[in-house]
């Protein structure tokens, strides 16, 4: 060998020894002649291990035929280049490699082995597979994937670009990237290229997008540099996430933050262990803790000590997924006041439906529930005046309207005590007159004639108005006056004090409503005016008791008068018709006898209506009397009847009587009824000469219908003829009568427990009616 080929020989040597890819070199029946030390990496047996050995001790029984196909190929003078099988290294692994087979020529050039190089390929096999997944996620991504070169031109586009912009990739690729953008955000391009060329990634970055058909698409870019294997940049990948549904969500977000923020109502957040997670300017608003100060605390913070147990059913009700509407309870401010709240608790779950934690809002309702207060509390007072005013419009006796409107106002203003004095002083000039009194016994006053005419007491007594004082003891009206100088001792403590006038319609203030109580400031607005609105209703109630008063007296009056005139005229009128029957007696027939005759029937009239007067201030003294009897009153009748045919023989008198007519009462006074009632039926019905008296008994009762038919009454006047003076005016000026029978008729009737009435229609008649009981079967 000259020293060229030994040169030769020692370059192939190292060039075999330093080799990255392992070599191995066989003879025909595939003994290893030689083994790099590349081979010996890969396999893990060194080259001693290995000369001599089988090529298949480095593969399984599978590839043993391919090996030997390759080596027939080569035979044939194939060339053989990255075929791709696998080899089995020393500890078992089962490698990828790529082989490239040469043969190995003697000097003939005949074929006498061959050279293997191998090459590990497992790491091109990741990447391919890699390849191929990043592939498949580009295409499946929901995002646009786009690539492009440095200056903009478009080189790739994805499934998601499609969905998002509208165009195919066919259509979009080589166009430029400001295809996509809207002319407002042209300029973004620049800054997005400037941070690419330096290598930076730009992540999130917010903008808007046009899409195929104009339309403004907000998305999210993310814009990387793509570098090729030097580290060169040699274009760009972006990444568009469509926002609009985020952006929806992020404006439906930020409107409910906004409504959450400027909620009058609190609205908190809890976890379900209790601890405060969200508090808005609503809940800082009611409770007075800031947000900083709430968070982070145990919601018991705003419960009071004895409603802490209300919690618990409140989270327990909320891990049960139960919502709480409008529970109305009570909680704490910071400053440890209390105010009244409506609550309302939702449980707030995870994205996967599970309950996290509970949202509460909670509205203050103390004013509310005050203003519900105030109007029940009106209404009740309403009611209350409205029954007080009624119950007092209703009495006429001083006395007892003046107690009920002391109890009523006294109750009304909580006061101690309370007193109506009168605005009169007494015989010395000094104490006004104590009337009545509640809430505290007389005697409390005897040692004290109270309300003296002090200065405290004259503002009342002279139209001044009402005086309300916190504490009396120290107005300066109070106490100026000996002996006493303010309360006497032991007497009762007023301190707060309450005073109003009573004044009648004609502006008189006829006395004063007094209320004391031994602390200060009781009375409030509200007592004066409830006080004052009594006070004016019993003003009017004390002027119609005066008015009834006057009318009562006035009327007694009356009847004194009629009582002691009947009586002083019927003594004179009985020795008068005395006298005249005895001259009728003795006065032979003629015309004296025919005067006497008519002075006799004038002096009976004048006699029933005397008797009239006698009868009714009888009846209005009460004094009435009755003799009761058992009698027949069908008998009565029949004697009625004949009296009457012998003094008024131009009228019949035709009686019916039927079954049993007894009855228990007084006989005398009967006949007054029938009398009278024939009697009426001859004055008021001259021209119809008939009159009817049926009697019948009608079971219980006996009923008489005593019937004319004159000019009968009209359904106005029926009601009014049975009171007394009331006569039908017009019509019988001419009939002489005071218009007192048929009230004593009543009131006889009305004696024997019976009934009258009138039926008639005006020139039809008139039936003048009583029941009265049948006698009593003993
Ligand atoms: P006097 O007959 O004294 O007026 P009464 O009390 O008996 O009083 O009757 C009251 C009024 O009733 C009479 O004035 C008369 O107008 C009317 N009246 C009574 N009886 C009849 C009757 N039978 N027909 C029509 N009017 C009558």
């Amino acid at each position: 060998m000259d020293l060229n080929s030994l040169r030769q020989l020692f370059t192939f040597k190292s060039i075999f020894e330093g080799l990255e890819d392992a070599v191995i070199c066989h003879d025909l029946d595939f003994t290893i002649t030689n083994w790099n030390p590349a081979a010996g990496r890969f396999f893990g047996y060194t080259k001693e291990d290995m000369i001599g050995k089988t090529l298949f001790s480095l593969m399984t029984e599978s590839y043993y035929p391919e090996q030997k196909e390759m080596m027939n190929n080569l035979l044939q003078r194939a060339t053989i280049n990255h075929f791709f099988t696998k080899r089995i290294t020393k500890d078992g692994h089962s490698i990828p490699v790529s082989i490239t087979l040469s043969p190995i020529s003697d000097e003939a050039g005949i074929i006498i082995g061959a050279s293997q190089i191998l090459r590990d390929i497992s790491e091109d096999i990741i990447a391919q597979e890699q390849k191929a997944i990043l592939a498949a996620i580009v295409e499946g991504s929901v995002d646009a994937i786009i690539s492009k070169t440095l200056e903009g031109m478009i080189t790739s586009w994805n499934k998601g670009a499609e969905t998002i912009f509208g165009y195919t990739a066919s259509e979009i690729v080589g166009k430029h990237i400001t295809t996509l953008m809207p002319p407002d955000k042209l300029h973004e391009e620049d800054y997005i290229i400037n941070n690419v060329r330096q290598g930076n990634k730009i992540e999130h970055f917010q903008t808007i997008r046009m899409a195929k058909d104009g339309t403004r698409i907000p998305i999210s870019l993310t814009v990387s540099p793509v570098l090729d294997k030097a580290g060169n940049i040699i274009g760009v990948s972006k990444i568009a996430r469509n926002i609009t549904a985020l952006k929806q969500a992020d404006i439906k977000q930020a409107t409910l933050a906004a409504i959450v923020e400027s909620s009058d109502d609190a609205i908190i957040s809890k976890t379900l262990e209790g601890i405060i997670t969200t508090w808005n300017k609503g809940a800082e608003n009611i409770f007075g803790y800031t947000e900083a100060e709430a968070l982070g605390q145990h919601i018991s913070l705003l419960i009071p000590k004895n409603r802490l147990q209300e919690e618990d059913r409140i989270i327990n009700s909320i891990k049960n997924g139960q919502k709480i509407d409008h529970f109305q309870t009570i909680r704490m401010r910071k400053d440890g006041t209390e105010l009244q709240i409506s609550l309302t608790v939702s449980p707030i779950l995870n994205g996967d439906g599970i309950i996290i934690g509970a949202s509460k809002v909670a509205r203050d309702i103390t004013a509310q529930r005050q203003a519900e207060q105030a109007l029940q509390h009106n209404t009740r007072q309403l009611l209350m005046l409205n029954s007080i005013g009624k119950s007092i419009s209703e009495q006429l006796d001083v006395e007892v309207i003046l107690q009920k409107v002391t109890d009523t106002t006294t109750q009304l203003t909580g006061a101690a005590f309370g007193a109506f004095f009168y605005n009169k002083v007494d015989e010395q000039g000094e104490a006004y007159m104590l009337y009545t009194l509640s809430g505290a016994p007389r005697e409390a006053f005897e040692k004290f004639g109270m309300p003296r005419n002090t200065a405290v007491f004259h503002t009342t007594f002279s139209g001044k108005g009402i005086v309300r004082v916190d504490d009396i003891t120290k107005d300066p009206r109070y106490g100026k006056m000996a002996p006493h100088y303010g309360m006497p001792k032991g007497h009762l403590p007023v301190v707060s004090y309450l005073a109003v006038p009573v004044v009648s319609l004609s502006g008189e203030v006829i006395g004063g409503l007094f209320f004391g109580h031994p602390s200060s400031g009781v009375f409030k607005q509200e007592h004066e005016d409830l006080v004052a609105n009594v006070a004016s209703q019993a003003a009017i109630a004390l002027d119609n008791s005066k008015l009834f008063e006057e009318v009562t007296a006035l009327s007694q009056k009356k009847d004194e008068f009629i009582a002691l005139a009947s009586h002083e005229l019927k003594t004179p009128l009985t020795s008068m018709s005395g006298f005249l029957q005895l001259m009728q007696k003795t006065t032979p027939e003629g015309l004296n006898s025919k005067f006497l005759d008519k002075a006799v029937r004038q002096l009976e009239k004048l006699n029933t209506l005397v008797n009239d007067l006698f009868d009714i201030s009888k009846v209005q003294a009460g004094k009435l009397q009755f003799y009761f009897e058992d009698f027949d009153l069908g008998l009565l009748i029949q004697e009625i009847c004949e009296t009457f045919e012998q003094s008024v023989p131009d009228h019949t008198f035709v009686y019916d009587l039927q079954g049993d007519l007894l009855m228990n009462g007084d006989k005398i006074r009967m006949e007054q009824v029938i009398t009278n009632l024939i009697g009426n039926a001859v004055k008021y019905a001259p021209q119809s000469p008939k009159i009817d008296i049926q009697a019948a008994n009608k079971g219980n009762e006996i009923v008489v219908s005593v019937i004319d038919y004159g000019a009968g009454i009209s359904k106005e006047n029926q009601s009014q003829i049975f009171t007394q003076f009331y006569r039908i005016r017009d019509r019988d000026k001419h009939i002489s009568g005071l218009g007192l029978g048929l009230y004593i008729t009543k009131e006889i009737i009305e004696r024997h427990s019976g009934r009258i009435w009138v039926d008639s229609e005006l020139s039809k008649g008139a039936s003048f009616i009583f029941a009265v009981p049948c006698r009593q079967q003993s």
